[in-house]
């Protein structure tokens, strides 16, 4: 079941603060999806690279596929014809493959990359360290064809869950303190301008500690 009260209320609540409001559709169905897209919804975010794929198909055109799962490289080719913006880019080696697949299609492909903030070891992520050397081969000149076709737009990350706020809080605010840190840094390929954090029970927080996107699924489509 959609919920049209919840989602007036979101888009209400982020207009003024400019939140984008990724509407995740994982495991939901075509018509749940037409029905936010009627209510005006064009971001949605999909977790599954053939679920994402079969949606696309059939769903309108205009709409702004955000790919938020875990991507392997080998399905890359699968969305790069199409998808908006992919949040979980957590390696070197998947920022190449997104690049080359992109060029294939003709594309500049927006990236955020996924920076591991939760204490628990199951969730993906780079550190600081791999972010660090990330950016330094950003910045190496002699990389730039590898690059040419990718942008990436900012940060994501994904609190612990848990019910101890004042730790998902601190992990908000590192993920936001590294995205103030790395804003300011000069690539040919990054200008930072997402900070992709916050679910539905944990947004509130999120954008208090700084997040400008959301991904926000069972509070708009129930539970799955
Ligand atoms: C499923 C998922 C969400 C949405 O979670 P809800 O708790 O249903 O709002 C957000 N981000 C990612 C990466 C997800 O996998």
């Amino acid at each position: 079941m959609v919920n049209l009260p919840a989602y007036q209320h979101l888009v209400k609540r982020f207009s003024d603060s400019g939140t984008t409001l990724v509407a995740v559709s994982k495991l939901k169905s075509v018509s749940d999806i037409l029905v936010l897209y009627n209510a005006g919804q064009r971001d949605f975010g999909e977790n599954y690279v053939q679920e994402l794929v079969d949606k696309a198909a059939v769903l309108p055109q205009d709409i702004r596929w955000h790919f938020i799962g875990h991507l392997q490289r080998n399905k890359v080719k699968y969305i790069a014809p199409f998808v908006h913006l992919i949040h979980g880019i957590d390696s070197e080696k998947l920022l190449i493959e997104v690049n080359k697949q992109a060029l294939k299609v003709n594309r500049t492909i927006s990236c955020l990359l996924q920076i591991h903030i939760a204490a628990e070891e199951t969730k993906f992520g780079l550190d600081e360290t791999e972010l660090t050397t990330l950016f330094q081969t950003l910045q190496d000149s002699s990389f730039q064809t590898a690059f040419s076709n990718i942008r990436l737009e900012g940060f994501m990350g994904m609190a612990s869950f848990t019910e101890d706020t004042s730790k998902v809080r601190d992990e908000f605010k590192r993920l936001a303190a590294l995205y103030t840190d790395y804003r300011v840094i000069e690539t040919p390929r990054a200008q930072l301008r997402y900070l992709s954090m916050g679910m539905s029970n944990d947004y509130e927080m999120a954008i208090e500690c700084g997040s400008n996107m959301v991904r926000i699924g069972s509070l708009l489509f129930g539970a799955r």
